[in-house]
C-alpha cells in the first residue's frame, strides 16, 4: 500500500570545529607565521567576528574547507530534481531500479492538497495507490526479475513518490543553497528542507551561517517585480530565529571574552568591551562586559562568580 511520508533531516556528520578550520585557512592567507602558531592564535581566540569580516569582504573560497552531509527522506522525487540541480553538492540517492516498491510506495503530499480538505486528501491517497498498481502490473508483465523489471516498471511513478538521499556540501555551496532555495521564490518543498538545514546548519556554525538565507536578509530584494514583498517580516523572522536558538552566549563564554569579541543576546550579534579592575575596596576584581553602545550585560565581582 502506498504511504504518505514526511520531511526528516538529519546533519550526519560534519568538519570539527568547523569555523576555526575556515579562520585558519583564511589567516594562512595574510600571515608569515607556520602552521602549528598559527593553529595556537586560532584555538585561543573565538573566530566569530573574524568569520563575519571574512563574509563581508566576499573571501568565500576558505568555507569550502567545511563541509556538512545530512540524511534527508521523507522528500519527493520533484525535489530530488531540484536539489540535484546544484552541482557542487554530492549526493546518494536511493535507486529505483535496486529498491523495489512491489510492497509500497511514500509519497509526498503538497500542503495545497491537503488545505483542500479530507476528500481531497483520500482521492490524492487513491490515486498513489492506482499507480502502485500500475507500477507492480508493469513488474509482472517485465518478468518481475528484480532490477531490470524495476527500471521500467518505475516509469509510471509520480513526481509525489518518496526518496531519499545523502547529501553534502561545503560551507560556501550551503550558503549559496541557503541563498536560493529560502527564498519565498523557491518550491515550498526544498524551501522546508533548506529552511530545516539552516536550523542544524546553525547549531553547530552559528557566525558561519547566522546571516546565510535569502538575499533580503542582506540587503534589497533582486527579485524585481516578482518579490514576495514580504524582507521585514523575513528579517523578523530571522532575529526570532536566532534569540530562540542557542545563541546566546554563556556567562561562562562571557567571562572568558576579550575587546572585540563577539557575543551574543538573544540572538543579536554585539561586540565585547571588558573593563577589569579591582574593587573600590581592593577585596576583588571586577568584571564587566559592555557592548558597543556601552550597555553592560555581564558582571562579575570575582571571574569565576557571575551575578
Ligand atoms: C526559484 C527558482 C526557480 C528555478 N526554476 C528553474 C526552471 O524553471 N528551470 C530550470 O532549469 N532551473 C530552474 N531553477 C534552477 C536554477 O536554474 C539552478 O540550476 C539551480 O538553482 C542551481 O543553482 P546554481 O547553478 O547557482 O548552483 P550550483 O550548481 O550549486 O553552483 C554553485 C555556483 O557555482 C558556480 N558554477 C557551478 N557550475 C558552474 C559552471 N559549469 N560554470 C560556471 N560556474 C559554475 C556558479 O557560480 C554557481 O552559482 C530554479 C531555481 C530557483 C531557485
Amino acid at each position: 500500500m502506498a504511504t504518505m511520508k514526511t520531511l526528516h533531516v538529519e546533519l550526519l556528520r560534519y568538519t570539527p570545529d568547523p569555523e576555526s578550520l575556515i579562520a585558519m585557512g583564511a589567516k594562512l592567507c595574510y600571515s608569515k607565521s607556520d602552521i602549528n602558531s598559527l593553529r595556537e592564535k586560532i584555538e585561543a581566540k573565538d573566530q566569530g567576528s573574524f568569520i563575519q569580516k571574512l563574509m563581508d569582504m566576499g573571501h568565500e573560497s576558505v568555507m569550502e574547507h567545511s563541509v556538512f552531509t545530512f540524511g534527508i527522506e521523507g522528500v519527493s522525487r520533484a525535489l530530488l530534481a531540484q536539489i540535484t540541480r546544484h552541482r557542487v553538492a554530492s549526493f546518494s540517492v536511493q535507486s529505483q531500479r535496486y529498491v523495489s516498491y512491489e510492497n509500497g510506495f511514500g509519497y509526498i503530499l503538497p500542503p495545497q492538497i491537503a488545505a483542500l480538505g479530507p476528500d481531497a486528501v483520500k482521492k490524492y491517497d487513491e490515486q498513489m495507490n492506482t499507480i502502485e498498481t500500475w507500477y507492480k502490473d508493469w513488474q509482472e508483465k517485465l518478468g518481475k526479475n528484480g532490477e531490470s523489471s524495476n527500471e521500467d516498471a518505475r516509469f509510471v511513478l509520480p513526481n509525489a513518490c518518496e526518496t531519499r538521499m545523502q547529501v553534502t556540501m561545503n560551507a560556501r555551496e550551503l550558503r549559496h543553497f541557503f541563498e536560493l532555495r529560502m527564498c519565498n521564490r523557491a518550491q515550498w518543498e526544498i524551501r522546508e528542507l533548506a529552511k530545516k538545514m539552516h536550523i542544524l546548519c546553525l547549531e553547530v556554525a552559528p557566525h558561519l551561517f547566522e546571516n546565510a538565507g535569502p538575499p533580503c536578509l542582506r540587503g534589497k530584494c533582486p527579485e524585481g517585480e516578482k518579490s514576495c514583498g514580504q524582507a521585514k517580516k523575513i528579517r523578523q523572522e530571522r532575529k526570532d530565529l536566532l534569540a530562540f536558538s542557542s545563541l546566546n552566549t554563556t556567562p561562562e563564554e562571557m567571562k572568558n571574552l576579550k575587546n572585540g569579541d563577539t557575543f551574543y543576546i538573544r540572538g543579536e550579534r554585539h561586540v565585547a568591551s571588558c573593563d577589569s579592575h579591582m574593587s573600590g575596596d581592593a577585596s576583588c576584581e571586577e568584571y564587566i562586559v559592555y557592548d558597543e553602545n556601552g550597555t553592560s550585560w555581564f558582571e562579575t565581582d570575582f571571574r569565576d562568580r557571575p551575578f
